[in-house]
Protein backbone atom coordinates (compact mmCIF):
# COMPACT_ATOMS: atom_id res chain seq x y z
CA UNK A 1 0.00 0.00 0.00
CA UNK A 2 1.41 3.34 -1.09
CA UNK A 3 2.46 5.71 1.95
CA UNK A 4 0.22 8.66 2.50
CA UNK A 5 2.19 12.26 1.90
CA UNK A 6 0.92 14.40 4.77
CA UNK A 7 1.38 17.08 2.36
CA UNK A 8 -1.16 15.88 -0.20
CA UNK A 9 -4.24 17.20 -0.12
CA UNK A 10 -7.45 15.06 1.07
CA UNK A 11 -10.49 15.19 -1.28
CA UNK A 12 -13.52 17.43 0.37
CA UNK A 13 -16.79 16.69 -1.39
CA UNK A 14 -19.47 20.16 -1.32
CA UNK A 15 -22.38 20.46 -2.02
CA UNK A 16 -23.65 24.34 -3.53
CA UNK A 17 -25.87 26.41 -1.23
CA UNK A 18 -26.74 30.19 -1.74
CA UNK A 19 -27.75 32.18 1.34
CA UNK A 20 -31.15 33.03 1.35
CA UNK A 21 -31.46 36.76 0.62
CA UNK A 22 -28.42 37.27 -0.89
CA UNK A 23 -26.77 36.63 -4.16
CA UNK A 24 -23.55 34.97 -2.52
CA UNK A 25 -22.99 31.33 -3.03
CA UNK A 26 -21.13 28.89 -0.89
CA UNK A 27 -19.32 25.30 -1.15
CA UNK A 28 -20.62 23.68 1.76
CA UNK A 29 -17.88 21.08 3.26
CA UNK A 30 -20.30 18.66 4.75
CA UNK A 31 -17.75 16.13 6.17
CA UNK A 32 -14.14 17.77 6.27
CA UNK A 33 -11.73 14.79 5.50
CA UNK A 34 -9.68 15.93 8.75
CA UNK A 35 -11.61 16.92 11.55
CA UNK A 36 -15.68 16.08 10.17
CA UNK A 37 -16.95 19.16 10.85
CA UNK A 38 -18.89 21.30 8.35
CA UNK A 39 -16.94 23.90 6.41
CA UNK A 40 -18.34 26.70 4.39
CA UNK A 41 -16.44 28.30 1.81
CA UNK A 42 -17.66 31.27 -0.60
CA UNK A 43 -18.39 30.12 -3.84
CA UNK A 44 -18.79 33.58 -4.92
CA UNK A 45 -22.24 35.46 -6.11
CA UNK A 46 -24.61 34.14 -8.43
CA UNK A 47 -23.29 35.37 -11.79
CA UNK A 48 -20.20 34.21 -11.27
CA UNK A 49 -19.22 30.63 -12.52
CA UNK A 50 -18.91 28.52 -9.03
CA UNK A 51 -16.61 25.78 -10.57
CA UNK A 52 -13.77 28.23 -10.42
CA UNK A 53 -13.93 28.38 -6.89
CA UNK A 54 -12.90 24.93 -6.40
CA UNK A 55 -9.62 22.67 -5.77
CA UNK A 56 -7.35 23.83 -3.33
CA UNK A 57 -8.36 25.46 -0.11
CA UNK A 58 -6.21 26.00 3.01
CA UNK A 59 -8.55 23.40 5.79
CA UNK A 60 -9.97 25.87 8.28
CA UNK A 61 -9.18 23.60 11.01
CA UNK A 62 -6.06 22.85 9.98
CA UNK A 63 -4.13 26.27 9.43
CA UNK A 64 -1.26 24.15 7.87
CA UNK A 65 -2.81 21.80 6.04
CA UNK A 66 -5.01 22.15 2.37
CA UNK A 67 -8.24 20.35 1.12
CA UNK A 68 -9.19 20.00 -2.25
CA UNK A 69 -12.96 21.14 -2.73
CA UNK A 70 -14.75 18.68 -5.18
CA UNK A 71 -18.24 17.90 -6.54
CA UNK A 72 -19.29 14.26 -5.07
CA UNK A 73 -19.10 12.00 -8.19
CA UNK A 74 -22.64 11.61 -9.68
CA UNK A 75 -24.87 8.47 -9.66
CA UNK A 76 -24.56 6.87 -12.67
CA UNK A 77 -27.57 6.97 -15.28
CA UNK A 78 -28.96 5.80 -18.18
CA UNK A 79 -28.74 7.45 -21.52
CA UNK A 80 -26.40 9.58 -23.32
CA UNK A 81 -24.38 12.98 -23.05
CA UNK A 82 -28.21 14.77 -22.58
CA UNK A 83 -29.16 12.13 -19.79
CA UNK A 84 -26.07 13.04 -17.98
CA UNK A 85 -26.32 17.17 -18.95
CA UNK A 86 -29.81 16.59 -17.57
CA UNK A 87 -29.34 15.00 -14.47
CA UNK A 88 -25.95 17.75 -13.67
CA UNK A 89 -28.75 20.68 -14.04
CA UNK A 90 -31.01 18.37 -11.58
CA UNK A 91 -28.24 18.67 -9.05
CA UNK A 92 -27.98 21.71 -9.17
CA UNK A 93 -31.21 22.76 -8.68
CA UNK A 94 -31.91 20.69 -6.08
CA UNK A 95 -28.85 22.40 -4.27
CA UNK A 96 -30.08 25.87 -4.20
CA UNK A 97 -33.86 24.90 -3.71
CA UNK A 98 -32.80 23.25 -0.71
CA UNK A 99 -32.82 25.25 2.61
CA UNK A 100 -31.75 23.06 5.56
CA UNK A 101 -28.75 24.71 6.69
ZN1 LIG B 1 -12.10 20.52 9.24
Amino acid sequence: MAKKDRRTPQQAFVTLRDMPGTRVMFWVVDTCPYCGERHLHVAGNIRSDPGESLGEHPAPCQPDRTYELALPPQPKKKGGKDARRKARRDAKTDAWDEDTW
